[in-house]
């Protein structure tokens, strides 16, 4: 892509009421636009890092067996009625609404209801389960606070994965794969040794639910870690009792302020029950189908890696979510020799399917290095007079600092 093309434009400054480090950044180089507090958009460099994290979940969800789908934001009261969710008193984040005839609907803040109604339409046998669905979807909550920039939307995407299995067996060892797929996914994304499998309050099923907490002071969750184990407890569930269960010393543990980036809950038979998702078991007996969900916010996950990865100049994306992986800087000089070769090299990377984004404006050198330390690409290369002279490119690695002398081929295999 060609930097002038974009129609973004970093700024100096982000909206003074905007107190979040990740939104901040993300807002001064264009990653995203706040409509209101708790409400972003995606521009088209915020998209493309949104949409290399979806594609690390949708491989891992994929990999464990999901089948992607995607369902309505538009909610049925009486799924929610059945569970006796739909009213405010019972949750205090829904945003409703009303058809012209005075029928309310909700926007969805989860999707067990609707999944799980849906689901009693197709499951009838055991050999119809167990069955793994999930999406990426809308959520809307109405969260009171709002002031963690896109860790907190009250729009935001959601990955719900739920799964239905034939009895809790079946459950608890899909339960284990869910669990490592996470992993899988947090590593992926760049922030595997921040984050941290959590002991967090189970509901009334199950003694724990697993939140992932990444570090950070940005968090607003806090937990106890025992690093050796690299596992952690959340304070709302810490007590000695808990403690002695896990087997952990209270002694080793040390207090972080994190960031819950997933959750995965065994769910029992809480919403199959009420629902009607019901199966025929072997012995012709009807059974309810034991349950769990499974989810991520990407957009939460988005604002973390800046959260963590942020510096005073900007953002350092890993690279494996990085809206490109080389910035090709071209400065403006005498002649048009830097022009035309970095306009050759720009074609040939792309060529080779290597994401460039390309600085083709006419713009001083000062401003190009403060736009690309804020914008975060891994790896930059400088093209000038000077580095022509030289028969080398200059290539800087915006994480560390680095800088490396390379050339062409060099760089296609970087
Ligand atoms: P929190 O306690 O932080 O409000 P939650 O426990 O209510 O989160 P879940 O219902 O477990 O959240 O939602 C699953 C995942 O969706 C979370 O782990 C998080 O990654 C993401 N998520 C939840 N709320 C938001 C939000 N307001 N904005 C962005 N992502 C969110
Ligand atoms: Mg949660």
């Amino acid at each position: 892509m060609r930097q002038s093309t974009l129609f973004t434009k970093t700024r100096k400054e982000a909206p003074k009421d905007e107190v979040s480090k990740n939104a901040q950044l993300l807002i001064r180089a264009g990653y995203v636009h706040k409509e209101m507090a708790g409400v972003y958009s995606f521009l088209p460099l915020g998209l493309r890092v949104l949409n290399k994290i979806v594609e690390i979940i949708r491989q891992e969800m994929n990999t464990i067996g999901g089948q992607e789908m995607f369902m309505t934001a538009l909610q049925d009261k009486t799924n929610w009625e059945k569970t006796n969710r739909w009213s405010d008193d019972v949750v205090d984040n829904w945003f409703k609404t009303k058809l012209k005839n005075d029928t309310e609907l909700g926007l969805s803040f989860t999707h067990e209801e609707p999944l799980t109604a849906l689901m009693s339409e197709y499951v009838k046998s055991y050999r119809d389960l167990p069955q793994y669905a999930y999406q990426f979807q809308t959520k809307f909550r109405n969260e009171a606070r709002a002031k963690s920039g896109i860790m907190r939307g009250r729009e935001f995407l959601m990955k719900d994965l739920y799964s239905f299995s034939k009895n809790t067996e079946e459950h608890d060892a899909f339960y284990e794969r869910a669990k490592q797929a996470y992993i899988n996914i947090f590593e992926r994304a760049g922030i595997g040794s921040k984050t941290f499998v959590t002991f967090a309050s189970g509901g009334s099923f199950s003694k724990f639910s697993h939140e992932f907490q990444a570090v950070t002071d940005a968090g607003e969750d806090l937990i106890y870690i025992d690093e050796e184990k690299k596992i952690a407890v959340n304070k709302e569930v810490l007590n000695d009792e808990v403690l002695k269960d896990l087997g952990i010393d209270r002694a080793k543990l040390v207090e972080k302020k994190a960031v819950e980036v997933g959750n995965i809950f065994s769910l029992g038979t809480k919403f199959s029950e009420p629902l009607g998702l019901v199966y025929q078991d072997e012995n012709g007996q009807t059974q309810p189908v034991v349950m769990g969900s499974y989810g991520i916010g990407p957009g939460r996950l988005m604002g973390t890696i800046v959260e963590i990865f942020g510096d005073e100049k900007g953002i350092a994306w890993p690279e494996s979510v990085a809206p490109f992986k080389i910035h090709l800087v071209y400065l403006p000089g005498k002649e048009l020799k830097a022009k035309e070769y970095a306009e050759r090299l720009y074609t040939e990377l792309t060529q080779k399917g290597i994401e460039v984004l390309f600085d083709d404006r006419d713009a001083r050198a000062g401003e190009k290095f403060a736009d690309s330390d804020l914008i975060g690409i891994p790896y930059r290369v400088v093209v000038s007079d000077k580095t022509l002279e030289s028969g080398k490119l200059e290539m800087k690695i915006r994480a560390t600092g680095e800088t490396k002398m390379l050339d062409e081929a060099a760089l296609s295999a970087l």
